[in-house]
């Protein structure tokens, strides 16, 4: 009985071990009861076969072979006439698979979903298709919810930025045990009331939830999870690190063309502003006043709302230049610097040949802000350079996002590049090292659960 379930009225009758194992069992039991009416029967109206797929036994799949038999019921009055004995521990009625081959593939469907549950049971011998175990799934239906205690709450998208529902989990099972439709209050408070025995709620920062549970549970504490006092953590942090990488720019803004390192600059920078649009949308969803967000982001009221009335991140351009004679055959220049002539005599009289009517200052003026800007993207990259040296252009390449992670990423995830970036960080303004510090004793109590250290 190793392979198959310890069945008490079922006998093997026959094994037989070939690629695929096939045992032939028979019933045993005198009687079986009428499962319409429920009275036992001994009279046998017809025998028949089932086949049922099983669990595989050392990558074997099995077989099993069925004799079982249909009774007449014995009671009269009973509308059904002639039932199957069943055999309610090792298969449902007219299924192909037995019950804990069910049970497996389920599994794997909840885990994997259907193709990849299909693909990785068909591996392991077990047998069922994709549709099969999806309609495993469905029929699935999670065990009898106990009395949740401490539950948290956290919208859940179901169309980003659009629509959102809210996902509770047990916290104590880790297990999530409902989704709502939306976010409001009433909703939230409705599923509260229903669930009294719960007494801590984990929430995010949302106005909304508090309220709700303050309504709906009032005597549950509301707490923050650990991932949540991160993020907002981080997110004030990235403020600060957005005003100073803003400074570093204004200062160090390069003029000349676009060179590569000035576009790597101008991409971060837009990068930086669609993560503060992020950021103002994510605290507007949180229910936060634009008032309030424009003094926590450190920005003018009615710049926030024009970003917000807009509904997209309005790039800011460069003031222009006037157009200058030159501007056509920068990229001529640039492509002869690159292949080594830097002679402005030599260049001038190559761009009088092709039409140039400009100054010969001009020409000498451009090829000054390439002598200034080309060699250092090449430079910065080598790490061999002495740490005392410090390049804030190399911060220039990073967006407000981006250097705040490295703030917050565990050392051990850190690649070289990420540990010098780091340091310019930290010593790009005095106050980002006290922040640097502050953040990370407060990751150290979050991560080793020494919260009783805060107050300190
Ligand atoms: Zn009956």
């Amino acid at each position: 009985m190793i392979i198959i379930p310890d069945l008490p009225d079922v006998q093997v009758e026959e094994v037989e071990v070939a690629f695929e194992i096939t045992l032939t069992l028979r019933t045993t039991s005198p009687t079986a009861s009428c499962p319409a009416c429920g009275s036992a029967s001994s009279r046998i109206q017809s025998r028949y076969r089932r086949t049922l797929r099983d669990l595989p036994s050392s990558g074997r799949p099995i077989r099993l072979i069925l004799h079982v038999r249909r009774f007449f019921c014995k009671e009269s009055a009973c509308a059904q006439k002639i039932f199957t004995e069943r055999l309610p521990d090792l298969c449902r009625p007219h299924a192909q698979r037995t019950k804990r081959l069910q049970e497996a593939l389920c599994r794997f469907g909840l885990k994997m979903g259907g193709q990849a549950g299909a693909d990785t049971c068909q591996e392991q011998g077990l047998s069922g298709s994709r549709d099969t175990i999806l309609r495993l799934v469905r029929r699935f239906s999670q065990p009898a919810e106990s009395s949740p205690r401490v539950i948290g709450l956290d919208d859940w998208a179901y169309k980003r930025r659009l629509r959102y529902g809210t996902l509770i989990c047990d916290l104590e099972r880790g297990q999530p045990i409902d989704l709502l439709p939306d976010r409001e209050v009433s909703t939230v408070e409705a599923w509260l009331k229903k669930h009294p025995s719960i007494d801590t709620v984990s929430r995010d920062g949302s106005s909304e939830y508090a309220s709700a549970i303050r309504k709906g549970a009032p005597h549950a504490r509301q707490v923050s999870d650990r991932w949540h006092l991160v993020k907002n953590l981080a997110a004030c942090v990235s403020v600060q690190i957005t005003k100073t990488l803003a400074q570093l720019r204004r200062t160090k803004e390069l003029r000349p063309a676009q060179t590569p390192a000035v576009q790597q600059t101008q991409q971060a920078r837009r990068a930086e502003r669609m993560a503060r649009y992020e950021h103002i949308l994510e605290l507007q969803k949180h229910g936060m006043k634009s008032g309030e967000i424009a003094r926590t982001l450190g920005m003018s009221q009615r710049t926030l709302q024009r970003w917000i009335a807009t509904g997209n991140i309005p790039y800011s351009r460069r003031k222009r230049q006037r157009a200058s004679l030159i501007d056509p055959y920068k990229t001529y220049l640039l492509k002869r610097w690159h292949q080594g002539c830097h002679k402005g005599a030599q260049l001038e009289k190559e761009l009088r040949a092709k039409g140039y009517k400009g100054s010969q200052h001009g020409v000498y003026r451009y090829l000054e802000t390439l002598k200034a800007s080309i060699p250092a993207p090449s430079k910065y990259k080598s790490a061999s350079k002495p740490a005392s040296s410090i390049q804030p252009n190399l911060l220039l390449t990073l967006s407000a996002s981006q250097a705040t992670w490295l703030f917050f990423r565990r050392p051990e995830d850190f690649k070289l590049e990420d540990q010098e970036h780091l340091q310019q960080l930290r010593q790009a303004n005095p106050s980002l090292e006290v922040t640097y510090q502050l953040v990370e004793g407060f990751l150290h109590m979050v991560r080793e659960r020494t919260g009783e250290q805060l107050d300190a």
